[in-house]
């Protein structure tokens, strides 16, 4: 599995469009790793997970092939990460979309109710709706995708992807808050080979549905104690927010100890 880091910031992005503050100063001052847009990730250009305001300029940036994508699963209907309106353009006249191409739609029942504008069209759209029910796998062909539970946006079932293929297991995880009893139970002696985890609040201890740096050293301890890190895991903090404040390298000299990656637009995790 080839997994893309397509976008690596909260819902404003980073430096944020209207925003003055010292961190989206000094973000667009720095450029490279401090220019983040909203979370998304590629498997393989078969396989994504969430389609939001950034999917265009992630595509350039990074190469992806949406032609080749069969699979795309949507965390939660918060829209840095759902965009239904990048769904409408695979119509005909819009886009020219290969004959034999079908694209399967997972999320939960908000996912399926912001994307409902669009839903009679789905077949024109060469696409197709599922809904997700947590701890309930999906088989995709190579990889496996399980929907597990996460405590964020109380309203709706937000979901964090354990993905499994022959060669390994990842787990993505931002938009989570600290996982439920039930997720830590599925997750224990899993042995991961790759795990990302949200720190939107930088260097800040987190509230809610969101974790901060030492949040995330404590829930990849957690990890460890429950069995469910293999030997030589990547751990890897992503999900950032100015508001945050910390920049890429303040990040990376926090965790560096704690042997934790920060992570950045286009970084590739082989598992
Ligand atoms: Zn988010
Ligand atoms: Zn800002
Ligand atoms: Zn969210």
């Amino acid at each position: 599995m080839q997994f893309t880091v397509l976008g690596t910031s909260a819902a404003e992005g980073w430096p944020a469009l209207w925003c003055v503050c010292d961190a989206c100063r000094e973000a667009a001052r720095r450029g490279g790793r401090d220019l983040r847009t909203r979370a998304a990730y590629n498997v393989d250009d078969r396989l994504q997970i969430d389609l939001g305001p950034d999917a265009l300029a992630q595509m350039w940036a990074h190469g992806v092939d949406y032609s080749k994508l069969e699979h795309l699963f949507f965390t939660h209907s918060h829209g840095d990460h759902c965009e239904p309106e990048n769904l409408m353009f695979r119509r005909r006249g819009f886009s020219v979309i290969p004959e034999d191409s079908l694209l399967h739609i997972y999320g939960n029942e908000h996912v399926a109710r912001a994307i409902q504008f669009y839903m009679p069209a789905l077949p024109l759209l060469q696409a197709e709706f599922h809904l997700l029910r947590a701890f309930e796998p999906v088989d995709t062909g190579d990889v496996r995708v399980t929907p597990l539970r996460a405590d964020h946006a109380g309203e709706e079932e937000a979901f964090t992807f354990l993905l499994e293929s022959a060669s390994g297991r990842l787990l993505q995880g931002n938009d989570t808050g600290w996982y439920p009893d039930e997720t830590w139970g599925f997750l224990s002696g899993r042995e991961l080979n790759a795990v990302l985890l949200d720190c939107t609040y930088g260097l800040h201890s987190g509230g809610g549905s969101h974790l901060g740096a030492p949040e995330v050293v404590q829930a990849m301890a957690e990890l460890q104690s429950l069995g469910a890190l293999a030997p030589k895991a990547r751990k890897i903090a992503t999900h950032f927010s100015h508001n945050g404040a910390a920049l890429h390298d303040e990040l990376v000299e926090y965790f560096a100890p704690h042997g934790i990656e920060v992570a950045y637009d286009g970084m590739v995790v082989d598992v």
